[in-house]
């Protein structure tokens, strides 16, 4: 049982001012596998203090200071994997190789990245009589939620220290272990006293007074789209800066050149890594009419490929996070046979054989771009396979989306896949299976406004003031 009690607040473990717990839930086994402190409005003023007393002389460190505390981060945070593996398969139910593996290997990626970007990064230019500064916002707030633990919060955490700012986190109830640990790195790393800071608690309470209150500069939040909204308008009052990073429907065009069997089973296995649960996830897999049935073939065999167990296991894929999302997938799911959609793989209920646990089978439809399951985020084990007659068909179904994160393309003829690519009205594109920590990750339309990972990350964090009349050095 773990029971992480304590907040982060200026630089020192300290318990809420009322103590309030809640149980964590292992979604594996459905039992309490420890418990959290819920924090009020009071400890979110003594963090958002610490953070604005840090950021006076935080703002003014040097590159080298703040590239010091990030290496020796880095040094801490690579000690530490295997545990932040540890509390990620317990927290959310990723089976083990992909919570040692991906999860904290992205965190990894994020803090090299924010290393590599700020030994280079241009903090100021000069253009003619004027210099051109980017500054530190000041006090963010970062809100983060629990299908990628690791990955959501180094995302924020590492550029908004490598630009100068302080912080506050609000790390997800549902998945608060391994933000804990995080933040214990930070502290044996040496992160000065206020500069970082975390309170665990609900969105409606530590999020709202975060996102309302004036003494912050800017949020930073990577959620659903319904709590987006709901923070942007809470922080409108204060004109504060807000960053969304929300959902998604993403396309996967298989080009008819492709290698088809290949191509779909990767897809396919693809969609259920993470049990779905990924904001960039390639949900709809679209692949040429004319050859569906091979497509369903492949599609069929790659999903009942995908094996499902106790995350602890060697299996492909573990549980959803949370019964409440076990049962909004099932209700899809539902939808889906019921709005008439073709079921090629898997179906309500749990896989055979498992009675306990948040486990969805791996599913897969065929249906058309106009169905409910082809155009809401389900945020699950759930593929849908939608035929299209030519290019263009296929862009415009693509693009015929409320969401506009990702995209993927798969082809032969690497021309026709970055045309393609280029049509596709969305933030992020992978071609043939692209991937890069440098590449800016953000969303067009309903997918949010930001845009975080690597160099580009760090604008959000930065203020651009001119200096008119700035003499250049001579
Ligand atoms: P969520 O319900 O929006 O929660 C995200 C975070 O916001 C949690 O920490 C939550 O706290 C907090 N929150 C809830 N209500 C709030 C409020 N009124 N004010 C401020 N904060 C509040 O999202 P989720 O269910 O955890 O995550 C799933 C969604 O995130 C999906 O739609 C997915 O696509 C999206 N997502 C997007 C990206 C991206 O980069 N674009 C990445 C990952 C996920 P609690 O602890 O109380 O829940
Ligand atoms: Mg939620």
């Amino acid at each position: 049982m773990r029971e992480y009690l304590k907040f982060y607040i200026d630089g020192q473990w300290v318990a809420p001012i009322e103590p309030k717990t809640a149980d964590v839930v292992n979604p594996a086994t459905e039992a309490v596998s420890g418990k959290i402190s819920l924090g009020s409005v009071a400890d979110v003023e003594k963090a958002v203090a610490a953070a604005r007393k840090a950021f006076a002389s935080w703002s003014q460190t040097s590159r080298e200071q703040r590239l010091d505390i990030l290496l020796a981060i880095q040094a801490e945070y690579h000690k530490r994997m295997g545990e932040l593996g540890e509390a990620v398969i317990e927290e959310m139910g990723a089976p083990s190789a992909l919570g040692n593996g991906f999860h904290v290997g992205l965190g990894a990626g994020h803090l090299a990245a924010a290393i590599d970007s700020l030994r280079t990064f241009q903090f100021e230019e000069q253009r003619g009589a004027t210099l051109v500064v980017k500054e530190p916002i000041g006090v963010c707030a970062l809100i983060t939620p629990w299908n990628w633990p690791m990955n959501q919060t180094t995302v924020k955490i590492f550029p908004a220290l490598a630009t100068g700012c302080t912080m506050i986190l609000k790390p997800p109830q549902l998945a608060p272990y391994s933000a804990h640990i995080l933040a214990e790195i930070l502290h044996t790393a040496g992160v000065p006293a206020g500069v970082f800071n975390m309170v665990q608690g609900s969105g409606a309470v530590i999020g709202t007074a975060l996102s309302t209150h004036p003494e912050v500069d800017m949020v930073s939040f990577t959620g659903s789209e319904t709590v987006g909204v709901e923070i942007a308008k809470n922080a409108a009052p204060t004109v504060k800066r807000v960053c969304q990073e929300l959902g998604g429907k993403s396309a996967h065009i298989v080009l008819d050149d492709a290698n088809l069997v290949a191509n779909v089973a990767a897809a396919t296995s693809g969609m259920m890594v993470n049990s779905g649960q990924t904001c960039s996830a390639g949900s709809r897999l679209l692949v040429p009419a004319s050859r569906l049935d091979e497509a369903i073939a492949a599609a069929r065999d790659a999903a009942n490929g995908v094996t499902v167990g106790d995350p602890k296991g060697d299996f492909a894929m573990g549980p959803v996070v949370s019964k409440g999302q076990y049962n909004d997938i099932q209700r899809y799911i539902e939808l889906g046979v019921s709005e008439g959609a073709q079921l090629v793989a898997g179906g309500p209920g749990r896989p055979e054989g498992l009675t306990k646990g948040f486990y969805v089978r791996p599913t897969v439809f065929v249906t058309t771009n106009d169905t409910t399951i082809a155009r809401e985020e389900i945020f699950g084990p759930v593929l849908v396979i939608i035929a299209y007659d030519d290019i263009d068909h296929a862009i415009k179904i693509a693009n015929d989306s409320p969401f506009g994160l990702a995209g993927y393309v798969v082809g032969a003829d690497a021309a026709q896949c970055n045309a393609v690519a280029r049509r596709m009205r969305t933030g992020w594109v992978s071609i043939n299976g692209g991937f890069d920590f440098q590449a800016p990750f953000g969303g067009y339309k309903k997918s949010g406004n930001g845009r975080e990972w690597g160099e580009f990350g760090f604008h959000e964090y930065l203020e651009i003031k001119s200096l008119l009349g700035f003499a250049p050095a001579q």
